[in-house]
């Protein structure tokens, strides 16, 4: 395996809400306990269900906000004990892909002045030189030169979204990470942009993570997939071996849970019930025993680790579960969010007989 680029270790974040004269603060556990290597010039995706803390995670990879506890080491650098200064020095190598193209980009300004600024606080490029460079950099995200002197509410989502990512690449960065930065946009332009990231990171030699709830739309992109439970790393593995051999029961509800639109298509979806539970109130034990159809005495009582070398997974019996390779029937067209196929799923599990 090659070197990790970045590490996070025992990293926390808890947030406070709530509370006055009579009544105490509700913490809520957005990130808790997460451990992480991203290795050099990878493709690496966090998901799962919105609220799992995946955004969270995201920002404290990078930073943009403090962590309650644990370390995040970039280059061999600690992050989150480096001062402000040197933070600001090491911004241009960490970029940050926000999910809505649309309130990313300031109304008022051109593209040219939106991608060069980056260049302006980065690089010592004369205004000659910053002029070419950005007509560069949007050729390069499949834009014209001539669209820099528009305004972002000329442009459609997806070119939008391109928009922000010319802006990110401008200051020539190392890592890239993307929040969900194809979920707001059209199913047919989503592919563009996964397209996009894709041509991007081998050209510019990034290391890429993703945070998606759509499992269907990382598939093709990441090289490793992490899948988040209630602020924790539930499984951890290469993404192919996760869609043939997964082996966390929330994993599986999660892929089960993608409807594919092939007639005569009969696969039952593994058994999935309840909410998710507050992250003010989390369960006991495993997070996940409140909903899960294999919960036994231990696991409302002790919180199961990763383990695994490669493929790592947190819990207490999947050993003992059979073989599923629900991947094999994803390899069909596919359509609608995450959270419609989840709730399909359960509507179908609930009426079940
Ligand atoms: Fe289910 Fe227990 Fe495994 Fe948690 S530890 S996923 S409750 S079987």
């Amino acid at each position: 395996m090659r070197d990790a680029i970045l590490t996070a270790r025992g990293l926390e974040k808890r947030f406070e809400t709530g509370g006055g004269l009579l009544s105490v603060p509700t913490i809520i556990h957005a990130v808790n306990g997460v451990d992480l290597d991203i290795v050099q010039g990878e493709t690496f995706a966090i998901v799962g269900e919105s609220g799992c803390g995946k955004s969270t995670l995201a920002r404290l990879l990078l930073r943009l906000i403090d962590p309650s506890a644990g370390t995040v080491t970039y280059d061999g650098r600690d992050l989150t004990s480096l001062p402000a200064g040197d933070m600001r020095a090491l911004r241009s190598e960490l970029q940050f892909i926000f999910q809505d193209p649309f309130s990313s980009l300031n109304p008022r300004m051109t593209v040219e002045t939106i991608v060069g600024e980056p260049l302006m606080v980065h690089s010592r490029l004369s205004r000659r030189e910053r002029r070419d460079k950005v007509r560069e950099l949007l050729t390069k995200v499949g834009l014209r030169p001539e669209h820099a002197d528009r305004y972002p509410h000329e442009f459609s989502g997806g070119q939008r979204q391109r928009i922000c990512v010319a802006r990110a690449l401008a200051s020539g960065p190392k890592l890239l990470i993307g929040d969900e930065p194809v979920s707001a946009l059209d199913v047919s332009v989503q592919a563009q942009i996964v397209n996009l990231l894709e041509d991007l990171k081998d050209d510019f030699g990034l290391t890429l993570i993703v945070i998606a709830h759509d499992l269907s739309v990382i598939r093709h992109m990441a090289d490793r997939i992490a899948v988040m439970y209630l602020g924790e790393v539930v499984e951890l593995a290469a993404t192919e071996d996760l869609f043939t051999n997964p082996r966390h029961p929330y994993t599986r509800a999660l892929l089960s849970a993608i409807p594919v639109p092939v007639p005569g298509d009969r696969a039952r979806p593994a058994h999935l019930g309840g909410d998710i539970p507050s992250p003010a109130n989390p369960p006991s034990g495993c997070k996940f025993h409140t909903r899960c159809p294999h919960a036994t005495e231990i696991c409302a009582r002790e919180r199961p680790v990763l383990t695994g070398e490669g493929h790592r997974t947190a819990c207490h019996h999947w050993q003992d579960l059979p073989p599923a390779d629900i991947g094999a029937r994803l390899d069909a067209p596919r359509s609608g969010t995450a959270e419609r196929r989840f709730a399909l799923y359960r509507a179908a599990a609930e009426t079940r007989p």
